[in-house]
C-alpha cells in the first residue's frame, strides 16, 4: 500500500496547513508526482477519498495530479535523457534506461523521484 502512506503523508501536511491559516477546509490538493514513484493515479486519489472520510477538514477535497518526467543521466557522456514509463517499459526496480545518445546502460536516475506538494486551495 505504498499510496495509501503517501496519501496520509500528504493529508496530514495540508491538513496542518490549512489548521495554520484558520481555513474551514482543504478545497483542492495540486502535486506534482515523478514518473519513478510508482504511484497509481487512480489510487492514490481513492486512498485521498478514503482518508478524507474521515476527516472534516479534507471533505470534498480535489485531488490534482501532474506527472513530471523521469530523467537519466549518462555516466559515459554525460548526457540527459527523458525517460517514460509506459507497458513497453515498465518500473521493475532493475530497469536498465539507455542513454538515448551513445546507448551506454550506465545511467542514473537524477529526476523523476520526487513527490511534491505544488499548491493548496482553502476555504476560510
Ligand atoms: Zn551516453
Amino acid at each position: 500500500m505504498h499510496e495509501f502512506g503517501f496519501a496520509q503523508q500528504i493529508a496530514d501536511i495540508c491538513i496542518a496547513s490549512a489548521e495554520k491559516n484558520n481555513a474551514k477546509r482543504v478545497k483542492d490538493i495540486y502535486l506534482e508526482i515523478g514518473e519513478f514513484t510508482l504511484i497509481i493515479d487512480d489510487y492514490l486519489k481513492q486512498c485521498f477519498e478514503m482518508i478524507a472520510q474521515g476527516t472534516p477538514m479534507l471533505a470534498g477535497v480535489k485531488v490534482h495530479i501532474t506527472r513530471t518526467p523521469g530523467v537519466v543521466k549518462c555516466q559515459d557522456c554525460a548526457h540527459e535523457t527523458q525517460v517514460h514509463v509506459s507497458t513497453d517499459n515498465p518500473l521493475t526496480g532493475i530497469n536498465i534506461f539507455a542513454c538515448e545518445q551513445c546507448k551506454s546502460p550506465k545511467t542514473v536516475i537524477i529526476k523523476g523521484k520526487e513527490a511534491n506538494i505544488k499548491n493548496l486551495k482553502i476555504e476560510m
